[in-house]
């Protein structure tokens, strides 16, 4: 059984309740998380403000970095064991799940060396005034987490909240919280005070909406879907609390005729098999110069068909998806493009050994897809890509743009003047040439332009959103 953690103390929810945890590999129930409710956030955000107001404040910014970096070092030195709790909670492939160890320790070393070095400036004003600015912390930060990259997106979160002094409340994904609940009683045996790290388990609707109306937290991060996105902005507004977004994509792989496309073909497919597809910066469509779109639709064909998907511990090419609606999600996705014609050009397969009560789903690659339909439009948030051609730069372009999110785009060409035009032409927070790497780069600020989100995370750049920026003009004759 897991409980909360807050103020560096395991705490079961006064709630009595509790959720499931089900392995996707096999579908089976193996845990349990609190179903917590708005008393539990309310003893988070109290015990996070008595950190903030307290030890917290008193450290100096290198005391903050050192403190992280025993973190990134815990983090290291158990990267198996959170590895394994991922794996089994979330369905993660062995690599993958290695990988996502290794990222979270990787942003605590990176967070932990920004500390001290963000700092405000000062600024030419009128004779007899000197102008600073400093950059303070919110205070209390809330963390709402989705379920594809829990480590990660801790990692990034949380570890940019800390470096800018905050403190933090963190309501995991109720289908992704054992190895979050391990890293903040890693970070209490490491030194962090009471009330720094504190986690609530449960329901979006429950907890997650208690976290966003609390009036103790200072602002809130917020990575998922669209919809829900729109929900914490709107209960934000209510008493002005900032936010970040980080929401979906429906990222594009631009592919020109003149691209090497044996560094191309397997970028493009690991963009959109990676963790089944459930990535927010997957490359869920695929656009393709229409002189090479025959031939490399043929040799994308032959590689889906050799992709095999089955249980996380196989570590095969993907893994299950997260639970049994998601998987219900992918193929009404599918029933509609085939309902509506769109033809499947090849797809892998799901082994044997895969158990029956599993969440499997086999890649999948659609042909000719037309832009405005909905498999080319939303986030179907599994292993599926979109192939469509197109005629030249300015189709490619309004191809690329041609739908509401704008989080990453890869564009393959060797012209260099190509590789600059259409990286200022296309509209996404990322942009990456011959290389698709939104998956790693702990130092690259990320995000979205429209409905993918706003605010940066990732990198330096977050720390700006992670503060509040003070002006202090004084008047000294
Ligand atoms: P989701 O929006 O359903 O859930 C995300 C989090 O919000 C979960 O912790 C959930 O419990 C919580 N939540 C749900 N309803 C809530 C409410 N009413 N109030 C407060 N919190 C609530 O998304 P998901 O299904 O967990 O994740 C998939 C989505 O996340 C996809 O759209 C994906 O693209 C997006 N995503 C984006 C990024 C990014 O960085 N841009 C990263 C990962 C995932």
């Amino acid at each position: 059984m897991q409980l909360n953690f807050i103020a560096n103390q395991s705490v079961a929810s006064p709630s009595g309740r509790t959720l499931p945890v089900l392995d996707p590999s096999d579908g089976q129930p193996f845990d349990e998380i609190q179903r917590s409710d708005a008393r539990d956030i309310d003893a988070a955000a109290q015990a996070a403000r008595a950190c903030f107001d307290g030890p917290w404040s008193a450290l100096s910014a290198a005391e903050r970095g050192r403190l992280l970096m025993k973190l990134s070092n815990a983090v290291a030195a158990h990267a198996g064991e959170l590895a394994l709790l991922e794996q089994r909670d979330c369905g993660k492939p062995t690599r993958q799940a290695a990988a996502d160890a290794a990222a979270l320790a990787r942003y605590f070393e990176f967070y932990a060396g920004a500390c001290d070095k963000l700092h405000g400036e000062t600024l030419p004003y009128q004779s007899g005034y000197s102008v600073l600015t400093w950059r303070e912390p919110h205070g209390v930060t809330g963390h709402i987490i989705p379920w594809n990259y829990p480590m990660q997106i801790f990692g990034r979160s949380v570890g940019g909240a800390l470096a800018a002094g905050n403190v933090c409340v963190v309501k995991p994904a109720e289908d992704a919280c054992l190895s979050l609940i391990r890293v903040a009683q890693l970070a209490a045996e490491v030194g962090f005070p009471p009330g720094a790290i504190n986690i609530v388990t449960g329901y979006g609707h429950e907890v997650g909406d208690a976290l966003a109306r609390h009036p103790g937290i200072d602002h809130i991060s917020f990575t998922g879907s669209p919809s829900v996105g729109t929900l914490i902005q709107q209960v934000a507004a209510e008493r002005h609390c900032p936010v970040t977004l980080e929401l979906g994509g429906k990222s594009p792989q631009i592919v020109f005729a003149d691209a090497d496309l044996d560094a191309a073909i397997p970028v493009v497919i690991n963009a959109i098999v990676q963790n089944a597809g459930q990535t927010c910066s997957a490359g869920s469509r695929v656009l393709i110069e229409q002189a090479i779109y025959e031939p490399l639709m043929a040799r994308l064909g032959q590689a889906f068909k050799a992709l095999r998907v089955g249980p996380a511990a196989l570590d095969l090419d993907v893994g299950p998806l997260i639970r049994a609606s998601q998987q219900q999600r992918v193929q009404d996705f599918l029933s509609s493009a085939r309902a509506d014609g769109i033809a499947t050009v090849a797809q892998g397969r799901v082994v044997d050994e895969a158990p029956a009560a599993g969440f499997y789903q086999a890649p999948v690659l659609l042909a000719d897809v037309p832009v405005a339909h909905r498999v080319a439009q939303e986030e179907v948030f599994g292993p599926v890509l979109s192939a469509m051609p197109f005629r030249d730069e300015d189709h490619a372009v309004e191809l690329a743009n041609a739908t509401h999110f704008g989080l990453v785009a890869g564009i393959w060409t060797r012209d260099g003047g190509r590789q600059f035009r259409m990286a200022r032409r296309v509209k996404s927070g990322q942009v990456f040439i011959n290389n698709y790497g939104a998956g790693g780069g702990v130092e690259l600020p990320f995000g979205g332009y429209k409905s993918s989100g706003y605010g940066r995370e990732k990198g330096f750049e977050a720390l700006y959103g992670f503060t509040v920026l003070k002006t202090v003009a004084v008047r000294h004759g």
